[in-house]
């Protein structure tokens, strides 16, 4: 299990004076990629999934994907869910498993940005969720036609990032000091005095986007100025798309062509964890960070009063409420296979962290259902929460050890 904490990640970096990758993935090739440069380069990495790419894939189906990779992966990972644009997606993001998210309201009036980005603030922080705003504007969008610029480059105001991060409690600030999405031609200029003053004005981790095309010395006048999360994205567009052109006149079918993503990618990728300093880092982080934990909410109980029609319709509609709960990722109900078990039905709700034990609790949604359905009709009941196991490297040596024995 190598999720860990976000917040935790980034603050590292920004302590350390170097910038985590988070790489925008369109499918496997690039989870695989991505991942494998990041055990290649031992860095701390995040998994990127961009809205404005969900026409690329089905979000739902790639997420168990991604974070099986995560967990299996001998470093680092964080998984991102980046530009979301409303209330709504950024909680379904969290719900699939995202453990950072993104506010993209930045094309909004202030105080609109500040209401929009404290509302999914204060839904993710009682998740366990830190959550990226952004201020002033990064021309362009995450994905293709990439040269294209809509609208004009706005940059970051210090003061005005002062009372947005104040007033909405948000994590990480992505800036906009010159950077735009996709590709230019020639080398930005970039507001390096602005990125410094606004780093010593707000003390949290800066975030670029449009991170393409930035030559070294670039980067690292960024990541000196608090620069510890860089959104990267087209370049390694640009790397798969030349494995492929690269492959087109072989005889051969679909996976002929895409049989050079892979590496093209990860190689890519490990450039640039070499070059922002995140390479070497993960064994720091892992030590240092603490690890994405789920939990959950487990309840054995026997029912008092309603036939079987009625016991299944209370956990249908508990299914389907509950698991809209910012946080929830799971609603399992149950019933004993065992004729006469001593408790005749359960539910097994997975969270995304601890945080939400109190938040869910509290949740309007979940107090109706408890207090009008469930209950009125809930016998003799255990109710626990409990914490993934998390064995450390020598509790497992131990374990594997006296296994060995027996
Ligand atoms: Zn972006």
């Amino acid at each position: 299990m190598a999720l860990v904490n976000m917040k935790d990640m980034l603050e590292h970096a920004y302590r350390n004076r170097y910038a985590v990758g988070a790489f925008d993935l369109v499918g496997l090739e690039f989870l695989e990629g991505i991942i494998q440069a990041a055990e290649d380069c031992r860095a701390p990495v995040i998994l990127s999934l961009a809205e404005s790419h969900f026409d690329h894939y089905d979000f739902e189906l790639l997420m168990p994907a991604v974070e099986a990779a995560a967990e299996r992966a001998a470093v680092p990972v964080a998984i991102h869910f980046d530009h979301g644009a409303t209330l709504d997606s950024a909680t379904r993001a969290i719900n699939q498993g995202c453990n950072g998210v993104m506010v993209d309201a930045s094309m909004l009036s202030l105080p609109e940005n500040i209401s929009h980005t404290k509302a999914v603030v204060d839904m993710a922080h009682a998740c366990g969720v830190p959550v990226e705003g952004e201020l002033g504007y990064v021309a362009g969008v995450e994905g293709e036609n990439a040269e294209h610029h809509p609208g004009e480059l706005v940059f970051t105001s210090v003061e005005e990032a002062r009372v947005y991060v104040q007033r909405t409690g948000a994590d990480f600030l992505a800036v906009s000091i010159g950077t735009v999405h996709g590709r230019l031609k020639g080398r930005p200029r970039l507001d390096f005095q602005r990125l410094a003053r606004i780093n010593d004005a707000l003390g949290v981790p800066l975030v670029i986007h449009g991170g393409t095309g930035l030559a070294d010395e670039q980067f690292g006048r960024l990541i000196a100025n608090g620069v510890a999360k860089i959104n990267y994205y087209t370049a390694l567009s640009d790397a798969a798309a030349e494995a492929v052109r690269g492959k087109m006149d072989d005889d051969g079918g679909y996976t002929t062509l895409l049989h050079g993503v892979r590496d093209a990618v990860a190689q890519e990728a490990a450039r640039c964890m070499r070059l922002w300093g995140s390479a070497g880092r993960a064994a720091e982080v892992l030590m240092q960070c603490r690890p994405w934990q789920p939990v959950e909410h487990l309840i054995i109980y026997n029912v008092q009063g309603l036939d079987e029609a009625g016991v299944e319709y209370v956990m249908a509609e508990g299914r389907r409420v509950l698991s809209t709960i910012p946080g929830v990722r799971r609603v399992f109900t149950g019933e004993a296979m065992k004729d006469r078990a001593t408790y005749r039905y359960s539910w097994l709700v997975r969270f995304t962290s601890r945080e939400v034990i109190d938040s869910y609790r509290e949740h309007p949604a979940h107090k109706a259902f408890a207090n009008h359905l469930f209950r009125p009709h809930a016998g003799e009941r255990i109710s626990i929460d409990f914490q993934e196991t998390q064995p450390t490297l020598q509790a497992a040596t131990n374990v594997e050890a006296e296994s060995l024995r027996a």
